[in-house]
């Protein structure tokens, strides 16, 4: 069969097909690189950063900002960004907070569709991230590294890599959700339950130390007959931020139930647990909590210390040990710390 163009044509055809062979080998390769990296962790903290170095790097632009919507969707709030090599938190960001509506953002989430925006300086594209069909947020990338535009095959590439980076987010929101407690933001129960049976392995199997702190609020129900329980929820709010500021980001502050919290403290001895507890115990007495007619409040409460003892059989009994030196701190006249015998 004649073949228009003959066998120059032939060749040209075949030259095509294996450029864009080596274009998609090229590009599965990125998608593969991006997919391994944003499941190697669960922690929202972990996953973004992860996702805007390794785009970055796998995408090829100068310059990568994530934002994410907040829960209304009509706003995006950038989360982190990285330039060039620097890679920047939230709290360094400097891009603004974006109103979607009438933006190439909004275009990009209402479309479903990348927004490309090539200038003569500039290459610009905004990708929708969607997760099973719901926007989480939208990822911006800025000039690539070769200052050649943004073309419609990286589009393309774009709009497969957006919903891989959005479950990834999506399952760290999730995540994050399910193991944490909605009205103190610390770690629920059964999270707590699962990092102590962790932690309790690993000084078990490493020779380590670890602790624990055990609070309960004092005269908690006095408090809510006389002030209400709304300025109650109010206290327990303040009082998880103050453990939350005093604390380090690998000690484990959870809601351990009511108005009792927990700190698993890795790696510290009792003696420093200790210390802790009784600067809490300090800092808690002496915070003025916000009254319903701004009046300030008082609270205190009382702690029990104990460390982790390889004569205990499992972490249930470091959790007694704790919650009976709670009890000792309660009877012996509360706003104290006790250390377990
Ligand atoms: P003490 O611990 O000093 O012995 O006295 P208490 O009055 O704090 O002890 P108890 O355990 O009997 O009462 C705990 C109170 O904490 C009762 C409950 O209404 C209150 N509480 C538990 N969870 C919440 C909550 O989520 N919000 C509010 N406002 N109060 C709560
Ligand atoms: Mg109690
Ligand atoms: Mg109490």
């Amino acid at each position: 069969m004649a073949v228009p163009g003959g066998q120059q044509g032939d060749y040209d055809a075949l030259y095509r097909s294996y450029v864009s062979l080596l274009k998609d080998v090229d590009h599965l390769s990125t998608l593969r690189e991006i997919a391994l990296a944003v499941n190697t962790s669960i922690e929202l903290d972990e996953v973004l950063p992860t996702i805007a170095t390794v785009v970055q790097g796998a995408l090829e632009v100068r310059k990568i900002t994530l934002y994410l919507l907040e829960e209304s969707g009509s706003v995006a709030r950038p989360v982190v960004a990285r330039y060039g090599r620097d890679l920047i938190g939230k709290d360094r960001i400097e891009e603004e907070t974006v109103h979607v509506k009438g933006t190439p953002f909004g275009d990009a989430l209402s479309t479903r569709m990348p927004i490309v925006l090539n200038s003569e300086y500039q290459s610009d594209a905004y990708v929708p991230l969607l997760a099973n069909g719901v926007a989480v947020g939208v990822l911006r990338l800025e000039d690539r590294v070769d200052g050649q535009p943004f073309s419609q095959e990286e589009a393309g590439l774009f709009q497969t890599v957006g919903p891989m980076i959005a479950i990834a987010i999506n399952n760290a929101q999730l995540y994050a959700m399910a193991v944490t407690d909605g009205l103190t933001g610390l770690y629920v129960r059964r999270y707590f339950d699962l990092r102590m049976a962790e932690e309790f392995e690993q000084a078990k199997r490493y020779g380590r130390e670890f602790s624990l702190l055990m609070f309960d609020i004092d005269h908690f129900k006095m408090f809510n007959d006389t002030h209400g329980h709304q300025t109650g929820d109010a206290v327990l709010r303040r009082f998880a931020r103050i453990l939350k500021d005093n604390t380090r980001a690998s000690d484990i502050c959870c809601r351990y139930g009511g108005e009792e919290m927990a700190i698993i403290l890795p790696e510290n001895a009792s003696d420093d647990a200790r210390a802790l507890a009784e600067k809490l115990r300090e800092t808690v007495a002496g915070f003025p909590f916000a009254g319903a007619s701004g009046q300030s409040l008082h609270v205190t409460t009382s702690i029990g210390v104990a460390a982790f003892d390889v004569a205990f059989a499992g972490p249930e009994q470091l959790v007694g040990a704790a919650d009976g030196a709670l009890y000792a701190a309660k009877h012996a006249g509360r706003n104290r710390v006790e250390l377990a015998a």
